[in-house]
């Protein structure tokens, strides 16, 4: 080297980091710019073509209903799905993504009724279903343009639609199958009624909120002799006592029933005697105020009405087991009508209970002995009760329902005929206290079954419907059990029992959730139990229009139903060619087969259904209709996932069609997700102020906020969202930005085929971050692996600011900046980025779909290898097992623990003002033997390692303990140097560089040499 070349510019000589990664994300601005770019190039077909040939992944997508844009919740589902799909593509599976669309039902029928208001009423079925067609099918359109906004990558040019021509026909061919099995009847069986929407709901679709319904005490007068229950009534005026919260079944009251095996008194009050359960006896005689007024009270009188007279003393007369009174025969206390006594398990002593049991068995269970309200004696009115109904099958009453559809009270029933059954409440107890049959009533609030659609009351109701049995077996005659009772509209209250058939539909579901899915969270499985063993038939009528028609006809010879397998599958072809349209637009004629006539009187004369299908069937349907009919996927599918409110709906319909075609769950996993909240944890709603919309967000801080929101905490619990939160999202997102672009900038001019570093050759540091990288990988994969994703975030995110930012990077910037560019010892510095960046990119790509192909297509490009045009067709990083991984993690566990003694002691000469900048800093450390030994191992790296210019270390201490250290922190020795600020005694030793460091002098002989330029 000639001293008269020319020196260097020093600045021109470090290695200042240098990408196209910009620093500031710009999201709003950029996703959509890749959206097209994924657009363009097929990005879905060419991760389907890479997968081609491995194995399956199936997640099975539930379909949002499309009636309205998406909020917060129908984000997070769907992005949490896309995380399931890509992680598991990027595990090595073949996911492919089938995003659906409900479409029938309710709420786009109501919609569309109030858009053509009163035109409606001369619309013909056809028009209308073609104007819910048309508001479903914008639905659809507007709701898709958002998923892929979100950068979830699907089929979305060919997502299945409940209202397509073939699903209809599917849903009506899979109707056949439960039909073919014996599953299907109809029956007058009380449901759940809307009295404002007028139709049957189905559990999932009825909500629980406070409502005060009238609580009232009635007495029954006794009919049968009452001698026959204890010879000291003989004689008396025996009264049995009832409580009901719904007065206004009270018309339709058939029966009364009490429990066999509990006790029962007999309470003598004046000069009648009234029959209550011995527990409840305290509390009825409290609440009537039966033997505890004193005489005269004007109060007690206008409370309790002018029924009885006042007592000082009440007696108890007889004490006797319920099932003394069984078969007895009381009278209706204003009709002329018997009310039978029955027996029956399902009376329980909890007041609260007995008033939500007509209306909802599985809540009442769990509450049940929750309070003391009512007798014991339970008003029976099976066209308005499930525990009633069944009872009411089994002594044989009728199921007897005088309140139409629209609630209101047939002209049979005197006194109270044409009004609502919510006016006629306050009406029937007024008339009860007039009749002296009232012996106390007053508000009671408790919790009551509202319709979701229209928030109003609703109430339960027998109507001839179509069922689908959950209690009836294809293998056996399902008319009779074995005392050869009528069971062909029974349901077992009890599961576990003998009752359980496992051939039928309740039996196979049961088994299938406790032996064969999985539930995600666990207590998945409870819930799923519950609701099952708890629910009655499957109610599939619908009085709409909107929806696939029950394919049933009605002979007009003779008026039997006919539901025929064959001749709904002939009507299914129809309906793959013409839409379930060709049952509004052909006669019955044109829908049966040719020559089609009556099994019964040979006529061949028939009518048409005029019920939909529940919803939730055609919903049920996609696992079959779906999966088993599109080539790429198959039936069944790996994982469903929904929110809590599906057990009721899509996760129970769906295995309930799952089980009658292939007697199997439709999915092998089953995942819940939870709400979306405020950051007070209280529901969204527009009119409160606190929603947070995705078209509001997408705009100001991008999808991948949003995304990396969904993974910000665990999804399995509700999720908080609000401006603030979503402020510390993106404060994260920047973080793991930053960490890729110091990795990126580090890279430029590095090829990995030309320039990286073989294992063994590179610095100790950095194989120590590869074994780093190394355990995160693992971590990772198995976080995926069980979908936490939230987990995955927190060890990314810990991974990127912790063990990178703050140590790692921290401690090679120097050896980046200022060794000579090719130099090997920066070579293995940028040989450990690269692999980190790769990795990172991977790790990070379900979750941050943009950012992580924005790494990716930064990185530098391999000379050799072909390099995937997308990150999201790749796999995941796999581990690569470093030599003496355990070793150096544990080595450099020990020396980052001394390392923040250090950095603790500089932080307090910094503020003593001993020092400004850390290389400023001598660091002379004492330690004990262990530490010592530790640290003379690395001695060369000490100063590196603390970023200081100077440590010396000093001989082991036997004062101290083994891992302890005394540090010491003074200015460091030397003058500073121009290039790279360390200090050194040598700056000023070399005529060439008289400003720089021994290091430097050697880096820039090196630049001389082998060239300036990095590349
Ligand atoms: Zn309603
Ligand atoms: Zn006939
Ligand atoms: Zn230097």
């Amino acid at each position: 080297m000639s001293t008269e070349a020319p020196t260097l510019d020093l600045k021109k000589t470090i290695n200042l980091p240098k990408t196209k990664f910009a620093q500031k994300a710009n999201l709003p601005q950029t996703e959509p710019v890749r959206l097209q770019k994924w657009a363009q190039m097929d990005l879905y077909d060419l991760i389907r073509q890479a997968r081609a040939g491995a194995d399956k992944f199936i997640l099975h997508d539930g379909p949002p209903y499309a009636n309205a844009d998406i909020h917060l919740g129908t984000a997070l589902n769907k992005i949490i799905k896309d995380l399931i799909v890509k992680s598991r593509t990027m595990l090595g599976f073949d996911a492919p993504y089938v995003p659906g669309y409900d479409c029938h039902g309710l709420p786009i029928e109501l919609h569309v009724e109030r858009k053509l208001g009163e035109k409606k009423a001369n619309m013909p079925p056809l028009s209308i279903r073609r104007a819910c067609r048309e508001f479903a099918a914008n639905a659809l359109k507007r709701q898709t343009k958002d998923f892929q906004r979100l950068g979830i990558l699907g089929e979305w040019d060919n997502p299945y639609s409940t209202m397509s021509d073939h699903y209809e026909a599917e849903t009506a061919r899979l109707f056949a199958r439960f039909v073919e099995r014996g599953f299907v009847y109809k029956g007058a069986r009380p449901v759940y009624w809307c009295i404002h929407d007028q139709t049957a709901l189905a559990e999932a679709e009825v909500e629980y909120h406070q409502h005060a319904s009238p609580s009232v005490y009635v007495k029954f007068p006794l009919h049968s002799d009452p001698a026959l229950i204890d010879p000291t009534l003989a004689g008396r005026k025996v009264f049995a006592l009832i409580w009901t919260t719904t007065p206004w079944t009270l018309p339709a009251n058939l029966g009364i029933a009490v429990h066999p095996d509990f006790d029962y008194v007999a309470l003598e009050s004046g000069d009648e005697v009234y029959i209550v359960a011995a527990e409840l006896m305290d509390s009825v005689v409290a609440k009537c105020g039966i033997g505890t007024v004193t005489a005269g009270s004007n109060n007690s009188a206008d409370e309790v009405g002018n029924s009885f007279t006042l007592t000082e003393k009440v007696r108890v007369l007889a004490r006797f087991p319920g099932s003394k009174l069984d078969r007895l025969e009381a009278r209706h206390p204003w009709i002329d009508r018997p009310s039978l006594f029955m027996v029956g398990e399902h009376v329980t002593m909890g007041g609260e209970a007995d008033a939500e049991t007509e209306l909802d068995v599985s809540e009442a269970r769990e509450k049940s002995g929750t309070s003391k309200a009512g007798t014991g004696l339970v008003h029976t009115a099976p066209g308005h009760g499930h525990d009633d109904f069944v009872i009411g099958k089994k002594y044989g009453l009728e199921i007897y329902c005088p309140v139409d559809n629209a609630g209101r009270f047939t002209p049979e029933v005197d006194h109270f005929a044409g009004l609502s059954v919510f006016e006629a409440n306050p009406k029937i107890v007024e008339f009860m206290r007039e009749r002296g049959v009232l012996l106390f009533s007053e508000n009671y609030d408790h919790r009551y079954p509202h319709c979701w659609r229209c928030k109003n009351p609703v109430i339960f109701r027998a109507t001839p419907q179509w069922f689908i049995a959950m209690d009836r077996s294809d293998d056996e005659p399902a008319e009779k059990d074995e005392d050869d009772r009528d069971r062909s509209n029974f349901t077992s209250n009890f599961v576990g029992s003998e009752l359980l058939d496992p051939g039928s539909l309740r039996g196979m579901a049961l088994r299938e959730v406790d032996e064969r899915v999985k539930w995600i969270p666990a207590w998945g499985r409870d819930r799923m139990r519950n609701m099952l063993s708890g629910r009655p038939d499957w109610c599939v009528s619908r009085q709409r229009i909107w929806g696939v028609p029950i394919p049933a006809f009605y002979c007009t010879g003779c008026n039997d139903a006919v539901i025929d397998a064959a001749v709904i599958r002939h009507v299914a072809d129809i309906f793959e060619k013409e839409s379930a349209d060709a049952w509004y637009k052909r006669e019955a004629g044109e829908l049966l087969p040719a020559g089609f006539k009556c099994a019964n009187c040979g006529a061949a004369e028939f009518t048409k259904e005029t019920d939909i299908l529940d919803v939730w069937f055609d919903s049920g349907s996609s696992s079959v209709a779906v999966l088993e009919n599109r080539e790429n996927l198959r039936w069944p599918a790996d994982v469903y996932i929904e929110g809590g409110d599906q057990f009721r709906g899509w996760f129970n319909s769906s295995l309930m069609v799952g089980l009658a075609v292939h007697d199997r769950a439709p999915y092998d996993a089953v995942l819940c997700h939870g709400w979306t909240l405020d950051a007070q944890g209280k529901a969204m709603h527009k009119s409160l102020g606190n929603a947070v919309s995705p078209d509001e967000v997408i705009p100001k801080l991008g999808a991948e906020v949003l995304r990396l929101w969904c993974v910000s905490s665990d999804y399995m619990e509700d999720m908080r969202c609000s401006d603030e939160i979503l402020q510390r999202v993106s404060d994260g997102y920047r973080k793991v930005r930053n960490t890729a672009r110091f990795a990126l900038g580090n890279l430029d001019g590095f090829d990995p085929v030309r320039d990286a570093v073989a294992d063994d050759e590179m610095l100790e540091i950095d194989r120590w971050a590869l074994a780093e990288l190394d355990s995160i990988v693992t971590e990772v994969r198995a976080e995926y692996e069980a979908y936490d994703f939230h987990g995955v975030y927190q060890t990314l995110h810990q991974f990127c600011t912790v063990t990178l930012s703050a140590r790692y990077f921290d401690i090679i910037k120097d050896r980046l900046y200022t060794f000579a560019p090719k130099n090997k010892a920066r070579r293995s510095a940028q040989t450990a980025l690269y692999k980190i960046a790769d990795a990172l990119a991977r790790m990070m790509a379900p979750i941050l779909v943009f950012t992580a192909d924005e790494i990716w297509e930064s990185l530098p490009v391999d000379s050799e290898a072909p390099v995937a045009p997308s990150v999201h067709v790749g796999l995941f990083p796999s581990t690569e097992g470093t030599d003496n991984q355990a070793e150096l993690l544990t080595t450099w566990a020990h020396l980052f623990g001394y390392r923040d003694q250090v950095l603790a002691k500089l932080e307090e000469a910094r503020i003593a003002k001993v020092i400004g900048s850390s290389l400023e800093a001598r660091v002379e450390i004492s330690a004990g033997s262990h530490a010592f030994e530790k640290l003379a191992h690395h001695r060369d790296d000490l100063r590196y390692i603390f970023i200081v210019s100077e440590v010396s270390l000093a001989a082991p201490d036997a004062e101290l303990g083994a891992d302890e250290l005394a540090v010491t922190i003074s200015r460091a020795h030397g003058e500073k140097c121009e290039r790279c600020w360390n200090y050194s005694t040598q700056v000023g030793e070399s005529s060439r560089y008289p400003t720089v460091c021994e290091r430097c002098v050697d880096a820039l002989q090196e630049i001389e040499v082998l060239g300036g330029s990095p590349i």
